[in-house]
């Protein structure tokens, strides 16, 4: 992540104050957020003369740990750093609160982080995009101050707004408030999602492009409308470059089979990195063991990351594609997807980047990447299952022969011969998954309007708060450790199957998944069969990772 992610203060805690801010943007541009800004002053943190910060507050980091002068630094997660309020036995009252039971002293008589964390929103707002946010890793940011733009008087905030927004997280789960953290298999859906694919199936629904009638009009100016909301939600340059399809897996598998099967020729060499998802692995080892092709495997560091050097041996003129995901779902790491794409330009090799885990996290440009092809799934960025997204170069779809035929992909048909509709239609044979398709242009604008850099930026604190209690457990092993990660905490427990731990969670109404998350190879990397993973989203809170992290605790 880069430097101006690094939100910390000076115990190189994640700063509540930032977390905040953030939280206060984010849940404030909801799309069911209230939409007034107030006047308001950003005052100097207390620490900045030297008193304990009350953002402190809701660390996670209980007061015994503390009094031993524990502390956990967001820029290193392997790093304790001792911190000087802490060795001088100075516990900020506000600590307590984390939600970690075992640790916590008279818990009921201090306010808890989202108490204080919603007390602190009520009094700041950011009125202003995150791009224009001050570099929180500069000191000079404790500083900041100034009268910032206006607007109406500010109702309290409820940082549960979010939340709110998704009907399913409302209910019980084995008597406990269902916490989602099973993200990274696939995220919840907001009401906007599901009232939109309701009122398409209300008042729109019919098949598209055939009929001259009012519903098929309606039908396909949604259809084609979410074409152009994905276009605009990737930065692709036309709609023509999106095609619908059921999900990554098939878009991978819609690539190997028309481009693969058409363009690659025995000895022709793919790469792939270590970190790949089953759905970026099968299908090219289906293909090359079709055509005599030769796959090679991108090495990762201990921590998790890919070893750049290594890909640089990998590439020569043999190579024809590099296949790789921007962020591994089994470990969270966020690989260097422009870097490595540049690189495979230097052979003339054609880039495919698995999206999958990436496009709830963070803002993608494809255009900007530079990628051949983006593939991503609905349901992983609180769009419907069954539908996902093909993007390609359009010259590029245009020159690939359509990997199934029928109805709708063509522009005319004799016995003798079928002409064939341009990119995208040539890829959507038959009718389409077309309410779904509807439903992940509304997924689309949600994010949108909350905006993804604000999202990832909340997300990252979210991530770097988790990681610091996470360590603490007893007998808790990370697996990915990389610098730069998002949304994903793979870990094994010392003395418990990872099915136990998930059976535990799930009795706490905790959910989070256990196996091998369809990315086998790279967890024997790590000498594991499988991991627990916790995986994060934009509606988790710091309460979902304190009764999480509580839960871990209490399973001895
Ligand atoms: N790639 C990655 C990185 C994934 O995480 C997943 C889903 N876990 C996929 C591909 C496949 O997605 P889907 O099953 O939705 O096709």
């Amino acid at each position: 992540m880069s430097s101006n992610h690094q939100h910390v203060n000076g115990n190189g805690l994640p700063d509540v104050n930032i977390l905040a801010q953030l939280a206060n943007q984010y849940f404030k541009s909801a799309p069911n957020g209230q939409a007034s800004i107030p006047t308001y002053r950003l005052e100097p943190p207390a620490h900045s003369n030297g008193t304990v910060p009350q953002s402190v507050a809701g660390s996670g980091i209980s007061p015994s740990a503390l009094e031993q002068g524990a502390a956990f630094n967001i820029k290193d997660p392997q790093t304790s750093l001792p911190d000087p309020h802490f060795v001088t036995g100075q516990v900020p009252k506000s600590v307590a609160g984390s939600g970690i039971s075992p640790a916590v002293k008279n818990a009921e008589e201090v306010p808890s982080f989202e108490q204080e964390l919603q007390q602190i929103i009520k009094q700041i707002s950011i009125p202003f995009p995150v791009s224009q946010l001050p570099d929180f890793s500069a000191p000079s940011f404790y500083f900041l101050s100034g009268q910032l733009s206006s607007g109406n008087a500010q109702p309290p905030f409820d940082l549960n707004t979010i939340k709110a927004d998704f009907p399913i997280l409302k209910q019980q789960v084995n008597g406990r408030p269902l916490i989602w953290l099973d993200n990274a298999a696939t995220t919840q859906k907001p009401k906007q999602v599901i009232e939109r694919i309701s009122q398409f199936y209300e008042t729109e629904n019919s098949n598209i492009h055939r009929a001259a009638h009012e519903l098929a009009a309606r039908a396909t100016d949604a259809y084609e409308g979410a074409r152009k909301k994905v276009q605009g939600f990737l930065g692709a340059a036309s709609p023509n470059e999106i095609v619908f399809v059921r999900g990554a897996t098939e878009a991978i598998n819609l690539v190997a089979q028309s481009w693969g099967e058409q363009f690659l020729k025995a000895g022709d060499e793919i790469i792939v990195s270590h970190l790949e998802h089953h759905a970026n692995i099968v299908p090219w080892q289906q293909l090359a063991a079709k055509k005599g092709l030769v796959l090679r495997v991108i090495p990762v560091d201990e921590d998790g990351q890919v070893i750049i050097e290594e890909y640089a041996k990998l590439l020569n003129p043999k190579t024809k594609l590099v296949s790789f995901t921007q962020v591994s779902n089994a470990l969270g790491t966020v690989t260097p997807a422009a870097e490595i794409t540049a690189m495979a330009r230097t052979t003339g090799a054609k880039v495919l980047i698995d999206g999958a885990q990436a496009v709830s996290h963070k803002r993608v440009n494809v255009q900007e990447l530079n990628c051949d092809w983006y593939v991503f799934s609905g349901h992983k960025v609180f769009g419907p299952t069954g539908i996902g997204v093909l993007y390609g170069k359009e010259a590029l779809l245009n020159d690939m022969q359509p990997w199934q035929g029928g109805g709708n992909m063509i522009r005319d048909v004799t016995f003798e011969h079928t002409a064939y509709q341009p990119a995208p239609a040539r890829f959507e044979a038959g009718t389409g998954n077309i309410a779904d398709a509807v439903g992940l242009g509304a997924a689309l604008d949600y994010v949108s309007k909350i905006g993804l850099e604000l999202i990832e930026l909340y997300e990252h604190n979210l991530l770097h708060y988790a990681t610091g209690l996470l360590k603490q457990v007893k007998g808790l092993r990370l697996i990915g450790t990389a610098a730069d990660k998002a949304g994903v905490l793979s870990f094994v427990l010392e003395g418990f199957k990872t099915e136990e731990v998930g059976a535990y969670l799930n009795k706490q109404g905790i959910a989070v998944r256990s196996g091998h998350h369809c990315a086998q190879p790279i967890l024997r990397r790590f000498g594991v069969e499988s991991t627990v993973r916790p995986s994060l989203a934009l509606y988790n809170t710091c309460a979902d990772i304190d009764a999480l992290v509580q839960a871990l605790h209490q399973i001895r």
